[in-house]
C-alpha cells in the first residue's frame, strides 16, 4: 500500500511550526510496511485542500491528513472531505458527550462551534480523541482510504497509535503478516553504513533495507511479509546476518533504544561507575545519560570544562599542556586523555570519559572544526584518546561528539 500524508495548517506554510507531524506518521507507515511516497503541507483553505485531496487519491490508497479538526472557521478537513466525497457530516454522539461534560465540569457554557468537533462522515469510523476533543476519522470510499487526525501532536499521536494503526492493520488483514526488524548502528556515518550495503539496498526487495539516520545514530529497519512468524523471522535474519557480516562491530542494539540507553544498561549489569569531563559539549553528554531512567546508579556525575582554567583549575591538566609554544593545546589527545583522568580521579569511578573539541563556527588553536578527541580512563587499564574529524554545523558537531563519545564506551564495555 501506498500511503501519501497531508498537513493542513496556514501556519506549517508560514514555518511558524515545524511539520514533526508528518515525520512521526513517516516513520509509523515505515514500521506498517507502508510506503510513503509524497508528503503535502497546504493551508487553512478549502479549494486547495480540495486539489490536494484529487492529487493524493490519484497515486495513494491511504490519505492521513493532520490538523484542522479543530472547532474554528478556519478547521475545514472534515468540510472539505464531506465535499470531496459527498458523504455528508453527522454529529458523532459518544464524542458530542464527551465535550458537553468537559465544558459542564469547567462550568462553561458549551458554544455551538464545539459541536463541530465531534463531527464524523457518514459511514466512517470514529477514532477516539484520548487527550483532546476532537474526535478522528477513519473511512474507505472509492476505493480510498481516509484517515483525518487532529493537529496538536500529543493528540495525534496517541490517537493514530491506538486507534489508527489498528484500523490501518484491518485493512491488511487477508494479507499475509509483516515482520520487521529495527537494526542501531552508532561510529558509522549513514553515508558510509549505506555504501558497504549499497548492493544489497540496491537489490533488496523482499526483505526491504530501509537505513535513515537520527540524533547522531544510524538504523536501518528490515521488513517483510510472510506466511509465518518462523519463515518471516528466517528471512529477515538470512538478510541481517549479511549485513552484520559487513558491519557488525557498529551495532549496538537489535532494537529501538539509543545508545546512551545501551552504554547506562551495560554500567549497570557491570556494576560499573562513570564521570565525564566535557568541554565541546558543554554537558550535552551528561544530559543524554542522565536521561536515561536508573542512570543515578552508574553515572556520578560531570565536569564543565569549558575554558582552560576550569581545565586547569578544577581538573588539574597542567597549563604547560594546554597553552604555550609547543603545548599540544586543549584540543588534543594528550588533553583528553588527562581530563579524563583527572575527573576520573576527582570523581571516584571506574570509567572516565573525555570530551575536547572545535564546535566551530570559527576554528580554535588554530585547528580546524570538527576536530575532537575522545578521551577513555579506565580503572586499571591503560588510557587512550581517538581522534575524530566530525562534520556539520555547530549542533550537530557537538551531537555526534557526545555519540562518539558514547560509541567509544560502549566498545569499551561490551569487551
Ligand atoms: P485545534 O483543536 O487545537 O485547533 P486542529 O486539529 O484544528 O486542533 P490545527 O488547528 O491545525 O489542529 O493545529 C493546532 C496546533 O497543532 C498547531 O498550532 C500546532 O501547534 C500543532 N500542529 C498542527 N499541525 C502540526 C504538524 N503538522 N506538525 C506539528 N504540529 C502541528
Amino acid at each position: 500500500m501506498k500511503a501519501e500524508i497531508i498537513a493542513v495548517g496556514t501556519e506549517l506554510l508560514l514555518g511558524q511550526i515545524v511539520n514533526t507531524n508528518a515525520q512521526y506518521l513517516a516513520q509509523e507507515c515505515a514500521g506498517l510496511g507502508i510506503d510513503v511516497y509524497f508528503q503535502t503541507v497546504v493551508g487553512d483553505n478549502e479549494a486547495r485542500l480540495k486539489e490536494s485531496l484529487q492529487i493524493a487519491k490519484n497515486r495513494a490508497d491511504i490519505i492521513i491528513c493532520t490538523g484542522g479538526l479543530g472547532p474554528t472557521q478556519d478547521d475545514l478537513t472534515k468540510d472539505v472531505l464531506s465535499a470531496f466525497t459527498g458523504l455528508p457530516l453527522s454529529i458523532h454522539q459518544p464524542s458530542l458527550d464527551k465535550i458537553a461534560a468537559l465544558f459542564q465540569s469547567r462550568g462553561v457554557p458549551m458554544v455551538e462551534s464545539n459541536a463541530r468537533q465531534a463531527l464524523i462522515l457518514e459511514g466512517s469510523t470514529p477514532l477516539a480523541n484520548d487527550t483532546g476533543l476532537a474526535v478522528g476519522v477513519a473511512l474507505t470510499h472509492g476505493g480510498t482510504h481516509y484517515i483525518l487526525l487532529p493537529g496538536p501532536p500529543k493528540e495525534m499521536k496517541p490517537m493514530f497509535d491506538r486507534y489508527a494503526k489498528p484500523w490501518i492493520r484491518s485493512l491488511s488483514a487477508g494479507e499475509k503478516p509483516l515482520y520487521s526488524k529495527m537494526l542501531k548502528f552508532a561510529g558509522i556515518g549513514e553515508s558510509n553504513l549505506e555504501h558497504r550495503l549499497l548492493d544489497l539496498i540496491q537489490a533488496q526487495a523482499d526483505p526491504t533495507i530501509a537505513p535513515y539516520a537520527k540524533e547522531g545514530e544510524v538504523m536501518i529497519r528490515l521488513t517483510t511479509r510472510a506466511e509465518s512468524e518462523e519463515a518471516g523471522l528466517g528471512k529477515l535474519s538470512q538478510v541481517e546476518n549479511e549485513i552484520r557480516s559487513r558491519v557488525g562491530e557498529y551495532l549496538f542494539a537489535e532494537e529501538d533504544v539509543n545508545l546512551e540507553h545501551v552504554v547506562v544498561r551495560l554500567l549497570t549489569e557491570k556494576g560499573l561507575t562513570l564521570s565525564a569531563a566535557e568541554s565541546c559539549t558543554g554537558g550535552l553528554l551528561s544530559e543524554l545519560v542522565t536521561m536515561i531512567p536508573g542512570s543515578s546508579q552508574v553515572f556520578k556525575g560531570g565536569v564543565v570544562c569549558y575554558t582552560n582554567e576550569v581545565k586547569h583549575g578544577i581538573l588539574n591538566v597542567p597549563m604547560t599542556l594546554l597553552e604555550g609554544e609547543g603545548a599540544p593545546g586543549a584540543i588534543s589527545a594528550e588533553a583528553a586523555v588527562a581530563l579524563a583522568d583527572n575527573v576520573r580521579a576527582l570523581m571516584k569511578t571506574d570509567l572516565a570519559v573525555a570530551i575536547t573539541g572545535v564546535a566551530g563556527p570559527s576554528s580554535s588553536e588554530d585547528k580546524p572544526v570538527g576536530l575532537v578527541y575522545i578521551g577513555i580512563s579506565a580503572h586499571n587499564e591503560p588510557s587512550f584518546a581517538e581522534k575524530l574529524q566530525l562534520s556539520g554545523g555547530r549542533e550537530m558537531i557537538r551531537l555526534r561528539a557526545a555519540k562518539s563519545a558514547l560509541y567509544h564506551l560502549w566498545r569499551k564495555l561490551k569487551r
